[in-house]
């Protein structure tokens, strides 16, 4: 394959070589005229394919205000509606790919509810999108890993089923037990040589706190590089000289951030961060579930939330808003092979703008994507066969 006349990531325009899958070579262009912007493939940091309602009637949100409300609520309305993790996953990773993303990071509930029965569901889309999409599953203990019997084992088998990460959450809010609750994280991390992701909403100095256990367990089990905190609120709360040291640890530990850039909640300081050496990268988090009934397939649109956030306007920083939803994904989520250099995975999104900021901004639907070297998608829907 030779996608001619494009422009990478809005450099001089050239024709880029797919052989086997894999970028081989880009040439300079000797055609005149506009060419499309090219894109390497989009990352989804962060989104929960088994919570989804994509492609179910609307549901009516009646839910409570806290977040044990939430995780209660949601328990109630898969068991009423019918909900299928396989299913309803599916639709929301096609849309995302028809959308430009072909790596994408989805933590999937081990709970007593779910027990292992998301993570088999999801397990199989896995295998199903294989190729076309690049999927890492997170077993993830959405209502704590302490208060529930049977939650670690479950955990561990997920993981031995194949589960990518282990995750975490609100280790004082939920479980009310930080020490033992990341204690149980790391040891499963540990245990199969897998790398960590851990959902921390807790705000201020409780949130502090579980952020200097996370970097004091990354550091001691040498596991930088390999452990993400989504969200990491308190970082928003704490006063600057407070939040820098505390990112200084993060990065000095090799540990990422991830943000959806929620409009309703102080967030990690993105610029500050990135200068202080941490990995910031961003997910939806919630799309069209019992959670959140907004958000879309579509990481442009997201970066573009990222840009609101952080009031980025000038267009290098509408680049930064990319970099969140691209490379920055890639490294914090640790996708092999991505970029549009020579040997990456040829995962090219082509979209008609001038240069990033406007991709960002006009969320145009891709003319064109490929994965691993195939036309998986065009004019934002799904190619056929
Ligand atoms: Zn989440």
């Amino acid at each position: 394959m030779i996608l001619e006349h494009v422009r990478p990531l809005g450099a001089a325009p050239v024709d880029v070589h797919v052989e086997e899958g894999r970028i081989a070579r880009l040439l300079p262009s000797a055609r005149p005229g506009p060419a499309a912007l090219l894109l390497p493939g989009l990352v989804e940091g962060h989104c929960h394919l088994d919570k989804t309602l994509w492609g179910l009637p609307w549901w009516v949100n009646e839910v409570g205000p806290t977040r044990m409300d939430r995780i209660e609520n949601e328990k109630r309305v898969r068991r009423r509606i019918g909900m299928d993790a396989a299913r309803e996953g599916r639709a929301l990773a096609e849309a995302h790919l028809a959308a430009g993303t072909t790596r994408l990071r989805s933590h999937v509930d081990v709970d007593e509810e779910s027990r292992l029965s998301h993570v088999e569901k999801l397990l199989g889309l896995r295998e199903a999108m294989a190729g076309r999409m690049e999927i890492q599953l997170v077993a993830f203990p959405q209502s704590g890993i302490l208060r529930t019997p049977g939650v670690r084992e479950w955990l561990d088998e997920a993981l031995r089923l194949g589960c990518d990460a282990v995750g975490g959450i609100d280790p004082s809010l939920i479980d009310r037990d930080p020490v033992r609750h990341l204690d149980a994280v790391f040891g499963l991390a540990q245990k199969h040589a897998r790398p960590v992701d851990i959902h921390l909403h807790e705000p201020g100095e409780l949130g502090a706190f579980a952020l200097e256990l996370i970097a004091e367990r990354t550091r001691a089990l040498g596991m930088g590089g390999r452990v993400v905190v989504s969200h990491g609120f308190a970082l928003g709360d704490l006063a600057g000289p407070r939040a820098d040291a505390l990112m200084a640890l993060l990065a000095e530990a090799g540990v990422a951030l991830c943000t959806s850039a929620p409009p309703s909640r102080a967030v990690p300081p993105l610029k500050r961060a990135r200068e202080l050496g941490l990995i910031v990268f961003a997910g939806n988090d919630n799309i069209r579930d019992t959670w959140n009934p907004a958000n879309a397939p579509d990481m442009l649109a997201r970066a573009e939330m990222v840009a609101l956030k952080y009031d980025l306007r000038r267009d290098a920083d509408l680049a930064l808003a990319f970099e969140t939803v691209s490379g920055a994904g890639a490294l914090g989520c640790g996708f092999a092979e991505y970029g549009l250099a020579p040997g990456c995975r040829a995962d090219l999104v082509l979209v008609e703008a001038s240069c990033l900021a406007e991709a960002v901004v006009t969320r145009r639907p891709p003319k064109l994507v490929v994965s691993g070297g195939r036309v998986v998608a065009r004019d934002g829907a799904l190619a056929r066969g």
